[in-house]
C-alpha cells in the first residue's frame, strides 16, 4: 500500500464511523420529532422496560449485533430497523464522499451528506406516521440556500435555476394538494418539493420528480397486492428521487433527451429561430 491509499482508507473508514453516528442520531429523530419529543433530553431507553440503555451499548451496529437484537435488561427484541438507519446513512456518506472525492471537494460532499441524511429522515418518518416533519423541510431548504454560495461553481447551477427549482415542482403539488383538499397529496410533499427543489435546480427538481413518481407507481402496485392498502405515504418515493437526482440529475436529463431525441428537436428550433 502506498502512502496515498493508506490516507485515503483511513478518511474512508472515519467518514464510514461518523455516518453511523450520525445515523443513530437520525434514528432517535425518527422515533421523537412525530411525538413531540426533545431530540437531546432524555436518554435512549428500551422501549418495552423503559430501561436507559447503557453507555456501552449505545456504539451504531456493533451494540446490536453484540446483543444479538435483545434488550439487555428484559430481552424483548430490538427492531434490526436502527441498524439498518445506521448503515444506510453510512454507506451514504461513503458512496458520497467517492462519488465527489470528498478529499478535494469537501464542501459539497458535506451539504449532499447533510441532505441525504435528512431524506433518510423523511423516508422513514412519513412511511411510519404518513407525515413529513415541516422542521426537516426547512433544513433541507437551508441546505438549498447554502449550496447557492458554496456549491455553484462545482455543479454549474445558476441562481435562476435554484429559485424556479423551488417552484417548478411544489407549485403543481400545491395545487393537486389544495384541489384534493390534502387526500391525494400532502402538504408535507410540497414543503420537501420546495426545499429540495431549491438544492437541485430545475433540471434536478424535474427528475426528483419523475423518480418520484416511477418509483412510487411500481411501489404503489406492490403494496396493493401485498395488503390491498391504495392509499400510502408519497414522500418516502420523492426522497428517493431527490437523493438520485442530488447526485446524477446532469447524466439522467442528457440521457433522457437524447433518449427521447429531444435534444435535436431542440437544436432544429435553435437553428429555424437563427434563420
Ligand atoms: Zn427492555
Amino acid at each position: 500500500m502506498t502512502q496515498y491509499q493508506i490516507y485515503y482508507t483511513v478518511i474512508y473508514v472515519f467518514v464510514f464511523i461518523f455516518g453511523a453516528c450520525v445515523g443513530s442520531f437520525l434514528n432517535v429523530c425518527i422515533y421523537r420529532l412525530p411525538l413531540g419529543e426533545s431530540l437531546i433530553k432524555r436518554n435512549s431507553h428500551c422501549m418495552t422496560c423503559g430501561t436507559e440503555i447503557r453507555k456501552r451499548d449505545l456504539i451504531p451496529i456493533i451494540s446490536w449485533c453484540c446483543l444479538r437484537g435483545k434488550c439487555h435488561s428484559c430481552g424483548a427484541r430490538i427492531s434490526p430497523r436502527y441498524t439498518v438507519v445506521e448503515l444506510l446513512n453510512a454507506l451514504c456518506y461513503l458512496f458520497i464522499f467517492w462519488h465527489y472525492d470528498g478529499v478535494i471537494l469537501l464542501i459539497p460532499s458535506i451539504l449532499t451528506c447533510l441532505l441525504f441524511s435528512a431524506l433518510i429522515v423523511v423516508f422513514f418518518m412519513d412511511w411510519d406516521t404518513q407525515l413529513i416533519n415541516t422542521f426537516v423541510c426547512v433544513f433541507i431548504g437551508l441546505l438549498g440556500v447554502a449550496s447557492i454560495f458554496l456549491m455553484d461553481k462545482y455543479t454549474g447551477l445558476t441562481l435562476k435555476s435554484h429559485i424556479i427549482g423551488f417552484f417548478v415542482v411544489s407549485v403543481p403539488l400545491l395545487i393537486i394538494s389544495l384541489a384534493s383538499k390534502e387526500k391525494a397529496m400532502g402538504r408535507g410533499d410540497v414543503y420537501l418539493m420546495a426545499g429540495a427543489g431549491l438544492f437541485l435546480g430545475t433540471q434536478g427538481a424535474l427528475v426528483a420528480l419523475a423518480i418520484g413518481l416511477i418509483t412510487g407507481s411500481i411501489g404503489g402496485i406492490i403494496m396493493k397486492h401485498s395488503n390491498g392498502k391504495s392509499q400510502f405515504a408519497f414522500g418516502p418515493f420523492l426522497s428517493i428521487g431527490i437523493a438520485i437526482a442530488a447526485l446524477y440529475s446532469r447524466e439522467i436529463g442528457s440521457w433522457y433527451m437524447e433518449f427521447t431525441g429531444l435534444n435535436e428537436l431542440l437544436a432544429d428550433a435553435a437553428n429555424a429561430i437563427m434563420i
